[in-house]
C-alpha cells in the first residue's frame, strides 16, 4: 500500500500486515463460517456475532482502549491545527477526530467507520465542503495532496483556499489520523488475541451449539 510515510517503524509494518490481511482475521464469526469449529458469538459475552468489524468498532471489551486512543488523537489534532486553520474549520476537524473510530453518517461515506483497515474519511472533501459553504467560490486549483486515503474511492481532489488551511497541514493531519487508526487496530487485535487465548485455556461450560447450523443463513457476509 502507498502510505504517506517516510519513516517506518517495526510496529508500523507489523500492523500494516495485520490490516492488509484483515479479511482473514479469525474472529469467532469468521471461524464459524469457515471451519465450523466455534460458535459465532462474541468471546466476551456480548449478544452479537463476533465479526471483524464488531471487535474493532463495537465490542465493549475494547472500549477503554478505543477511548484512550481517541483522546490522544483529539489532543494531537487540536495542537496540530492550533493557529494553522480558521476557527470554524478547526472545529469541524476536531469534531471529525472525535468520531474517527465510530460509525457516523456525517463523517464516513457509507456511515461505517473503516479506521481498522487504515482508511480515512474523505478529509479533503470535508474541508472543501466547509470552504465552499462558508467562504464562497474557490479558485480552481489543486494542490496535489497525494492519495493519503488510499482505498477510499470517495476522496475528491482537494481544492483548498490557501487563506483557510495549508495543504501540508491537512496532509500532516491525514498522517496523524492514519497512524492512530492503525495503532488502535493493532492494539485491539493484540488484546483480542491475548484475551481469547486465555479464555480458551480455561475449560468452558458453554452449551453445545449443534443447533446453530440451523441459523447459518442469518450470518452476515463480512
Ligand atoms: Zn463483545
Amino acid at each position: 500500500p502507498d502510505f504517506p510515510y517516510t519513516r517506518a517503524s517495526s510496529s508500523f509494518s507489523a500492523v500494516a500486515q495485520l490490516y492488509t490481511r484483515s479479511s482473514q482475521l479469525d474472529t469467532a464469526e469468521v471461524r464459524h463460517r469457515r471451519f465450523r469449529d466455534t460458535p459465532p458469538w462474541c468471546h466476551f459475552g456480548c449478544d452479537a456475532f463476533e465479526s471483524v468489524r464488531y471487535i474493532f468498532t463495537r465490542c465493549p471489551a475494547f472500549s477503554a482502549i478505543r477511548r484512550a486512543h481517541s483522546i490522544q488523537l483529539c489532543d494531537e489534532t487540536s495542537s496540530l491545527l492550533e493557529g494553522k486553520a480558521a476557527d470554524h474549520l478547526r472545529e469541524v476537524l476536531e469534531r471529525a477526530a472525535q468520531r474517527l473510530f465510530s460509525d457516523d453518517a456525517g463523517l464516513w461515506p457509507q456511515y461505517r467507520t473503516r479506521f481498522y483497515v487504515g482508511v480515512l474519511p474523505p478529509l479533503a472533501r470535508i474541508v472543501s465542503n466547509m470552504t465552499e459553504t462558508e467562504v464562497g467560490v474557490l479558485p480552481p486549483q489543486s494542490h496535489g495532496m497525494g492519495n493519503f486515503a488510499s482505498g477510499n474511492a470517495g476522496v475528491l481532489p482537494p481544492q483548498l483556499d490557501s487563506t483557510t488551511m495549508e495543504p501540508k497541514v491537512l496532509s500532516r493531519l491525514a498522517q496523524v489520523w492514519h497512524m492512530h487508526s492503525i495503532r488502535l487496530a493493532g492494539r485491539i487485535w493484540g488484546e483480542y488475541k491475548r484475551r481469547a487465548r486465555s479464555l480458551s485455556a480455561v475449560p468452558s461450560d458453554i452449551v453445545t451449539y449443534k443447533s446453530l447450523d440451523t441459523y447459518a443463513y442469518l450470518l452476515p457476509d463480512v
